[in-house]
């Protein structure tokens, strides 16, 4: 299974959160589904309502985590004396501000 982030809309007039539940601050816009797995292979999940800037921040914890997933995939392929030249330039490719 793989991490997921899921953002849907939701129906102010049935669920009447206040504010975000990420930053506690603003009002929600999306309700929100994220799970994330550990190194162990742990599942984290969290779900609830947040607002548009917490929302982006998800993204982007979505992202750091895939790219530990993927320095992970490479390192087996390293540990399997096979070719990393395709995960490495796949990598490159999805994550250019990491080497
Ligand atoms: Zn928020």
């Amino acid at each position: 299974m793989q991490a997921s982030l899921f953002l849907a809309a939701f129906d102010p007039l049935h669920e009447v959160p206040r504010v975000c539940a990420l930053c506690g601050t603003k009002a929600p816009v999306f309700n929100y589904e994220f799970r994330t797995y550990g190194e162990g292979g742990s599942l984290s999940e969290d779900r609830g309502f947040c607002c548009a800037n917490s929302a982006s921040n998800l993204v982007k914890q979505l992202e750091r985590n895939e790219a530990q997933v993927w320095v992970q995939a490479k390192t087996a392929v390293k540990a399997e004396d096979a070719d990393v030249n395709a995960v490495h330039a796949q990598r490159l490719g999805a994550f250019p501000r990491r080497n």
